[in-house]
């Protein structure tokens, strides 16, 4: 079919199934293109008054320099981080309906506006999207896996190819409600490579759907830099903040788990 007569077939699907907006349901101007009607987008995506520079994480007062307390010993390659705002009020609720079979298209609706959101902050330009895995047993249980999703349309809307590269070498225990030290202790080398890629020199974008300390991402782009990726940006629909920023200054990571370094380990866990 020609262009024109697809212009056609999307106008008369346009006035058969109106769009509307994937939080109120209530109707939106055809084409425009929108997922989110105004006033639910204002909600959902808040603005906070000071974030870090480097890890979008929201934080109480101004950041002194371009990385906040949580972000600092994140090694240099990981990040930045962009987010569509932090995880409190309605984007907590779109989150977890998201982390729900019935909440597909709306998390289809938050990866499209999170593709356009990395245009918009002109990050450096990633070469492919690879989101962070779900264990199987854990994507069996839940009957989806928002991160996948997202990756998606994340892809769609950058132009970019979205590959599987990672996976999950055991089902961690849910990072909700953990203490940043055991959040790292948890998914301590919980990832490893999906097949034997080269990455050498590639700027990876990674997509996942809430990022708090930081630990599932660094041990996922860790395997991404293992592969040989120059630097692995983060994608999250929402940034929660850190435990040790709400109740200290003092970094979120601890020591005794430090960020992944190369090893033959993990190339044994490559599934042939
Ligand atoms: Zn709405
Ligand atoms: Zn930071």
């Amino acid at each position: 079919m020609s262009w024109f007569g697809w212009r056609w077939v999307v106008r008369l699907v346009d006035v058969v199934l109106p769009p509307c907006c994937l939080w109120c349901q209530c109707g939106l101007p055809h084409r425009s293109g929108k997922k989110f009607c105004s006033a639910c987008w204002a909600e959902l995506a808040q603005e906070v008054p000071s974030k870090c520079l480097w890890c979008d994480a929201p934080l109480v007062q101004k950041p002194s320099s371009a990385r906040c307390a949580s972000c600092q010993s994140w090694p240099r390659w990981l990040g930045p981080v962009v987010s569509l705002g932090p995880y409190q009020g309605a984007l907590r609720r779109a989150v977890l309906r998201g982390k729900t079979v019935h909440g597909e298209a709306l998390v289809a609706g938050l990866g499209q506006e999170l593709g356009q959101e990395v245009q918009r902050r002109g990050l450096a330009p990633a070469e492919l999207v690879v989101s962070v895995p779900l264990h199987w047993k854990r994507r069996l249980l839940r009957q989806t896996n928002p991160a996948a999703t997202l990756a998606l349309h994340v892809a769609q809307v950058l132009r970019l190819p979205c590959r599987r590269l990672i996976r999950r070498t055991r089902a961690t225990q849910s990072q909700g409600g953990l203490s940043a030290w055991a959040r790292w202790r948890n998914v301590h080398r919980a990832f490893a490579p999906w097949s034997k890629v080269d990455l050498r020199g590639k700027t990876v974008l990674l997509v996942d759907d809430i990022l708090t300390t930081g630990a599932t991402a660094s041990q996922a782009a860790g395997v991404l830099r293992h592969l040989g990726a120059g630097q692995v940006l983060v994608a999250v629909v929402a940034r929660a903040t850190p435990p040790a920023v709400r109740k200290t200054s003092a970094p979120a990571a601890p020591t005794r788990f430090p960020h992944p370094q190369p090893s033959q380990e993990l190339l044994n866990g490559v599934r042939k």
